[in-house]
């Protein structure tokens, strides 16, 4: 431990994943595995992130079903149609297919709105998995689950199902400005009750899970993982200034935090700049109004010649940009997961972190960097302040953040996870109790 956390001792690092016996196809059995992720495509990963409704599950969801396929499972990922010239099928890497599902007008549109296709999406389902019979279904995202579960039942096939975000979670920290559909809340419920295991993505989602009634026996808690090859600690550096930087990477929504680290600048020396990825493209920053509300705030605090928003960033630019930072901040008001975080310590970044759902596991206090209270921005100053003053123990922390990535987030262990966890549902359906593919890989 590095011993630079004020006020707080180290706490033991958890591991996430707790049994990681490995259940690897070689010499197993091949699995064909339906996901549905019904508004994140796995393709779009590859296009442009950072947008209102395009981040993490996106990534999780493609290098999930990539590391799946590199063991020698067969995947299909169903997704929402959202473009007419698509192709209904694309081959997106060897085992790996994106079926882009037919389910109301082929264009983009708000992900609150697309509940009342779900109907239709799962009809298409249905009609696609009586042909192709998957051995388990893993549902991303609650309206996913409303589609998949009752297509799935039909066919007496398993459903997994990991809820990314929870929508009474969403409505405690949003109140009135939670433009989710009324019915969430119930949905979510209702489907804890009657997949055959949920995957939490952090130990403080199955507390929310609990307390929505779902069964504590059915939910396990599976992270996400980070592409460690990927996000590395050596390579190309985008290019900076000299002083201290810090860097910011998620959608532009207010409750990602990015007020609270403008507020915490005002506190800072004026070497500090801060780097805030993501967003729109960056033609389109002026238009967009939560970059003008977060120009607004750094106008008010005077730090304006500090904050540079850089818009969206692709993951082939990334790395490059997070080992430019000094520190990486991520103090959202609540966090389900949080890549981020993971992938600036695969950089060997130290974080700054607010302790609130997946940033409370991933990130270790005094170890791989800060925990702070969510909104608290002089918390997040004196965390920085310490990082400055302190650049051998920062690197440390950057280090052992690279560890802990490496050690228990790399995507083959995560997928080693979820793959025991299917083997698990599939064992249990009484009709089934083996896989019905059955070819080795
Ligand atoms: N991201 C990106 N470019 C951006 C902003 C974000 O590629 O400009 C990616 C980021 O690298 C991460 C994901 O979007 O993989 C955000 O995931 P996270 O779990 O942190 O937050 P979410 O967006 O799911 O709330």
């Amino acid at each position: 431990p590095v011993p630079d956390a004020p006020g707080r001792p180290a706490r033991p690092v958890p591991s996430p994943i707790h049994d990681p016996a490995p259940a690897r196809a070689e010499g197993g059995v091949r699995m064909r595995i339906a996901m549905v992720s019904e508004h994140a495509s796995p393709l779009a990963a590859a296009a442009g992130l950072g947008g209102a409704d395009a981040g993490g599950q996106n990534v999780a969801v493609r290098a999930l079903a990539l590391s799946l396929a590199a063991a020698g499972h067969e995947i299909v990922v169903h997704t929402r149609r959202t473009d007419p010239r698509t192709p209904r099928r694309v081959v997106m890497a060897p085992g790996v297919t994106v079926d882009h599902v037919d389910a109301g007008p082929a264009r983009e549109l708000p992900k609150d709105a697309l509940v009342d296709l779900m109907d239709e999406f799962s009809a298409e389902l249905a009609a696609c998995w009586r042909t192709e019979r998957p051995d388990v279904v893993h549902a991303h995202f609650w309206m996913s689950g409303m589609a998949a579960l009752p297509a799935a039942r039909a066919l007496g096939v398993p459903v997994v199902q990991t809820f990314h975000a929870l929508g009474s979670v969403k409505r405690r920290h949003q109140g009135a400005d939670d433009t989710s559909p009324a019915r969430r809340v119930a949905v979510e419920s209702d489907l804890g009750a009657s997949v055959d295991r949920v995957l939490a993505t952090c130990r403080e989602e199955v507390d929310e899970l609990v307390a929505l009634g779902v069964p504590a026996d059915r939910v396990t808690v599976v992270p996400c993982g980070v592409d460690v090859d990927h996000f590395r600690p050596t390579g190309d550096v985008a290019p900076r200034e000299g002083g201290f930087r810090v860097l910011s990477v998620s959608r532009l929504v207010p409750r990602k935090g990015v007020g609270t680290i403008i507020a915490a600048l005002a506190a800072l020396p004026d070497d500090v700049e801060l780097v805030v990825a993501g967003g729109p493209a960056p033609e389109d920053l002026d238009d967009d109004p939560e970059v003008a509300r977060l120009r607004g705030l750094a106008r008010s605090a005077g730090v304006e010649h500090r904050v540079r928003f850089v818009g969206s960033v692709s993951q082939d630019a990334l790395p490059a940009l997070y080992r430019s930072a000094d520190a990486v901040v991520c103090v959202p008001a609540y966090e389900p997961f949080g890549l981020v975080p993971l992938e600036a310590m695969a950089c060997a970044r130290p974080v700054v972190a607010a302790e609130v759902g997946g940033l409370a596991d991933t990130v270790v206090h005094g170890v791989t960097g800060h925990h702070v209270a969510p909104g608290d921005p002089a918390a997040v100053a004196r965390a920085l302040d310490g990082l400055r003053a302190h650049p051998r123990r920062a690197r440390a922390q950057g280090r052992a953040g690279r560890r802990r990535a490496e050690a228990e987030y790399g995507w083959d262990r995560v997928a080693a996870a979820h793959e025991r966890i299917y083997g698990e549902v599939v064992a249990a359906v009484p009709s089934l109790g083996a896989l019905t593919t059955g070819s080795p890989a």
